[in-house]
């Protein structure tokens, strides 16, 4: 199967949904959990550092693991397959949702917009608990982490934590264009990770895979391409 087939599929498709993951940040350099471990926080297992238990236990250690990775990813470029996908989606307006479960914001910074963001996006924060009355915007007090200064409420990273579900009404949008799409591209992903593995195999369209290496959801897609998002998304999606 080759470039070409993919993208006569991309040009006859009214409805494309693309599902990203870690491999597409690859070429910008985006540094994985275990890379970011770097300095002080080496000793730090991050599985145990990205819970909930973890951040009400020792609020100010993990608020300033994040802001270490944060100010790692900010740092970095989106690279040509982030820029292609939203040069795309502005010329092809409606026609492609932008599902990810990257929380470095790159898609965001390239200039995707609505972008489905299965695990979040490390660069805004949330309330901890559910907010008050008192918990807006004006309240907010500096501190690591900041919180309101009427209640006491924490300001956290809003990315899904190891134990958290998926933010229920972003996933039932992909579920939704997974199974309305003609073609759905699934870039940089190894496909092991579940629920979202599962929109590749419940797409309605073709799937066409998009990845240096064989990843677990070969069998289930009508082509695959073996390449880097930065290579060959400018390719399958210029007009
Ligand atoms: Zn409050």
């Amino acid at each position: 199967m080759n470039t070409g087939q993919v993208r006569d599929w991309v040009r006859a498709a009214k409805h494309i949904a693309v599902l990203t993951g870690a491999g597409m940040s690859a070429e910008s350099g985006v540094p994985t959990f275990r890379d970011s471990q770097t300095g002080l926080w080496a000793k730090f297992d991050p599985q145990q550092l990205a819970t909930e238990e973890a951040f009400r236990a020792n609020p100010s250690m993990v608020w300033d693991w994040y802001a270490h990775r944060r100010q790692a990813i900010a740092k970095v470029q989106p690279n040509a397959g982030h820029r292609a996908l939203a040069g795309f989606a502005k010329r092809h307006a409606g026609r492609l949702t932008l599902i990810t479960q990257n929380v470095d914001g790159l898609h965001q910074r390239a200039g995707s917009e609505a972008v489905l963001a299965l695990h979040g996006n490390i660069a805004q924060d949330r309330w901890l608990d559910t907010p008050r009355a008192c918990c807006n915007a004006h309240a907010v007090a500096a501190g690591s982490p900041p919180y309101c200064d009427r209640c006491g409420n924490m300001r956290r990273p809003a990315v899904v934590w190891f134990g958290e579900p998926l933010p229920q009404s972003v996933f039932a949008q992909a579920e939704q264009a997974a199974q309305h799409c003609e073609l759905m591209l699934v870039v940089g992903t190894s496909g092991l990770v579940y629920p979202a593995a599962g929109l590749a195999r419940s797409a309605r369209g073709r799937v066409a895979i998009v990845n240096p290496e064989p990843t677990a959801l070969d069998d289930a897609a009508d082509a695959v391409l073996h390449g880097t998002a930065a290579k060959l998304l400018p390719v399958l999606l210029e007009d």
